[in-house]
């Protein structure tokens, strides 16, 4: 990860915005720019410098992971010592903060600690628009961990049987994601199956994997950092035609909005291209959400691929693309890939077969 370039980028941004400084508080986008893993943390960028402030717990890590920002070990939390930093500046100054993220309670405190020459200016999310694109550092360590969140499915397939909890499913498919080497999950695990299938977030429960009906999967993983994201929906039993129908259609929606992701297509039009197969199958309003999302260090990051969303795609933008329909009371489908936009078209990460798989 080059850091440096990352933080030279955000130190060139700060004229536009005029501003003298930067204060960086959101974890991820600590991490972002210079590379640190822990919780508390501060980062001050300023025209030339970059300081990081964190606490005494934090020593080894930061001297171990740091890069491009002077290390600053604290005695105080490090927005008492970024406050402090920036109080023995020659004031005035004007100091961007992520607004975001940083509480109403840290702002106030902030400002009982700076001295009145100190503006504090809530700022556009700088770091996510970086965030936005990602270099090819970024796609690999995406890559792998849509590989490893893939091979979860294979455990999922291997539990699904009538009678066995979802929150058994769930817990198999944990277990082998953190013994593979996930730092985590990216969200709690859907295992949606029967009619909690209709549920577009129905977190896997104490309920029973019927004899027959749609189980919804969808589950993420955390690799070093980076997190994946997929959906598959597969049938328990002998699926009845209207089932095989209603997965064909939510499968030929997510082909098509696939299909629809190039540099220079807006995020709304592949929302619409996902949409327009549902409505022709007369399921237009059973498609209850957006068609996908941004990932990358977080899980729901920019850009939003939602209906009337301007946002234009670019080459190194990393999308989710999951359409679903779900009929209330009755069933529900739903199919995730993780895409990454490329110079003519795009790069489906998600290797995962989308043919309907019955157990
Ligand atoms: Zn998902
Ligand atoms: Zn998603």
């Amino acid at each position: 990860m080059n850091y440096t370039d990352r933080i030279k980028r955000l130190q060139r941004s700060l004229a536009t915005h005029k501003l003298d400084s930067f204060l960086v508080t959101h974890p991820p986008n600590v991490r972002y720019l210079c590379g640190f893993t822990g919780s508390a943390s501060a980062l001050l960028i300023s025209g030339r410098k970059a300081t990081f402030f964190t606490d005494g717990r934090y020593i080894t890590q930061a001297k171990e992971e740091i890069q491009g920002a002077r290390v600053v070990i604290a005695q105080k939390p490090p927005l008492a010592a970024a406050a402090e930093w920036l109080a023995k500046k020659s004031p005035p100054t004007t100091v961007g903060i992520e607004g975001d993220h940083l509480t109403v309670a840290e702002r106030a405190r902030l400002v009982g600690l700076l001295p009145k020459g100190v503006r504090l200016k809530s700022s556009p999310p700088l770091v996510e628009q970086e965030r936005l694109v990602k270099d090819s550092d970024e796609i690999e360590l995406l890559r792998s961990a849509v590989l490893l969140g893939s091979s979860l499915f294979d455990v999922a397939l291997k539990s699904i049987r009538p009678g066995v909890r979802e929150i058994e499913v769930a817990a198999e498919m944990e277990y082998a994601a953190r013994r593979a080497g996930a730092d985590a999950l990216s969200f709690e695990t859907i295992i949606a199956s029967g009619e909690r299938s209709a549920l577009p977030h129905g977190r896997a429960s104490e309920a029973k994997i019927p004899a027959s009906g749609f189980v919804v999967c969808d589950f993420g993983v955390i690799l070093t950092g980076y997190c994946s994201d997929m959906t598959r929906t597969v049938y328990v039993g002998r699926p009845p035609d209207e089932a095989r129908r209603l997965y064909e259609a939510v499968k030929s929606a997510q082909q098509a909005a696939v299909e629809s992701v190039r540099p220079g297509v807006s995020v709304g039009e592949v929302d619409g291209a996902a949409r327009k197969m549902l409505q022709r199958e007369g399921l237009g309003r059973y498609f209850t959400h957006s068609t996908g999302h941004g990932v990358g260090l977080e899980i729901h990051e920019s850009p939003r691929v939602a209906a009337g969303q301007k946002d234009v795609l670019g080459p190194g933008m990393v999308i989710t693309i999951e359409p679903g329909a779900y009929i209330p009371g009755r069933w529900g489908v739903r199919i995730e890939d993780i895409v990454a936009v490329t110079e003519t078209g795009c790069d489906v990460l998600t290797p995962t077969s989308k043919e309907l798989i019955t157990i």
